[in-house]
């Protein structure tokens, strides 16, 4: 058997663990496991199936389409889904028992319209905007929606389950914003309550308010990041100080060393000279694969028991390392990132690399990188 030229190695037991930790932390608010694209790069249905072996009680996704694919795999637990086109498939999704999230009486209306055609009831979480600025109904235009929502309830085309909203700075738990928006939620479901609507379930925390504002939590929490064994970043603190540990490790291997004099450039426009007679490596990885070449000369490699920074542009398809002084030999493993406490990269570290967040590291693993599932909890 060939080795791939990368490999995402994916530990669906640590995934699974990291879920359970989120449980034990927050107590009896249920769990949401967001695994939009793709399971934020790690696998869709995988990471689904392992979020649930961890104890979530319900799964998200952003797209309609990712919803589907997961209760098309088996999975019975809740869905949501919030993203959609104007024409999207709403009437696979109620036949198929996904949540959709309204934002507008646009949205409402062509949801329950989809319901309607199908004599089904469509369950549906009314999306607010507390003060993201993005998705979600205005605090000013939700009463509008709660008279057509009363319409469509009435004639059985739509069952309101929840409410959620979603914050702009849950990463810095000081932030004024916090409160503002907390505020405007329970405004948002105090308005729903009045025009009689029994809310199972209001959903207002990503990871970063999972992880430092219980009083965001109501009776559901949504975390995304956090699950994969990731920091949401800005003052929440590293992974590993939450007992989170890394799902993804990305791994390629030594293709070729070669002795080099000093004074050698490596790489397309010589961004990096040997300084001395040295030994390169050329690893197999490059941007088409996710690696981002932002990286350039900048990258962090585990390769022969030490970190080294990638030496060079980052290519399509491969970049060098200088190794000088290590102990390598060819078809040698390197570790682009994985657990730290193996002495691994963290995604972390990639992302400040490439001036980035780590969200955009994992979720833009190219397709061509092989998934390896281990530790698998069914
Ligand atoms: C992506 C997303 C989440 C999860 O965010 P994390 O920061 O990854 O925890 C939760 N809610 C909504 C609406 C999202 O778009």
């Amino acid at each position: 058997m060939t080795t791939p030229h990368v490999r995402a190695v994916v530990d669906l037991g640590a995934l699974a663990r990291n879920v359970a930790v989120l449980k034990s932390r927050i107590g009896s608010p249920a769990v949401m496991a967001v695994v939009k694209a793709g399971g934020y790069g790690h696998g869709l249905v995988e990471s689904g199936r392992a979020a649930i072996a961890g104890g979530a009680e319900w799964l998200a996704t952003a797209l309609l389409q990712e919803a589907l694919a997961l209760r098309a795999s088996g999975i019975q637990v809740p869905i949501l889904a919030w993203l959609y086109t104007a024409d999207d498939q709403f009437a696979e999704c109620i036949s198929n028992d996904i949540d959709l999230a309204v934002n507008s009486v646009a949205s409402l209306d062509a949801i329950a319209d989809a319901a309607q055609s199908l004599n089904r009831t469509a369950r549906v979480h009314i999306k607010v905007d507390t003060g993201l600025g993005r998705n979600g109904i205005m605090l000013a235009d939700l009463p509008a929606l709660l008279r057509a929502l009363n319409v469509r309830a009435a004639s059985g085309h739509v069952s309101v389950i929840g409410i959620m909203s979603h914050f702009a700075y849950a990463d810095q738990p000081s932030n004024n914003t916090i409160a503002q928006q907390i505020d405007n939620f329970m405004k948002a479901v105090d308005l729903t309550e009045a025009a009689g609507f029994e809310l199972e379930v209001k959903h207002l925390s990503n990871s970063a308010a999972t992880l430092g504002l219980p009083q965001t939590y109501f009776n559901l929490v949504r975390p995304g990041v956090a699950i994969y064994g990731i920091s949401p970043g800005g003052e929440v603190g590293a992974a590993h100080d939450h007992d989170l540990v890394p799902v993804m490790s990305l791994r390629s291997s030594i293709v070729l060393l070669k002795d080099v004099p000093a004074g050698t450039g490596l790489s397309y426009a010589h961004q990096y000279y040997t300084e001395v007679d040295t030994q390169v490596a050329l690893i197999p990885a490059g941007y088409a694969d996710g690696i981002p070449r932002a990286a350039t000369n900048k990258g962090p490699v585990l390769i022969g028991g030490e970190i080294r920074t990638i030496a060079g542009r980052v290519c399509m398809d491969q970049f060098v390392l200088d190794v000088g002084g290590l102990d390598v030999a060819l078809g040698d493993e390197v570790v682009l990132f994985g657990d730290p406490a193996r002495g691994e990269p963290s995604v972390e570290l990639w992302a400040e690399a490439a001036d980035t967040i780590s969200y955009e590291i994992i979720t833009r693993i190219g397709p061509r990188v092989a998934r390896e599932f281990i530790n698998v909890p069914w």
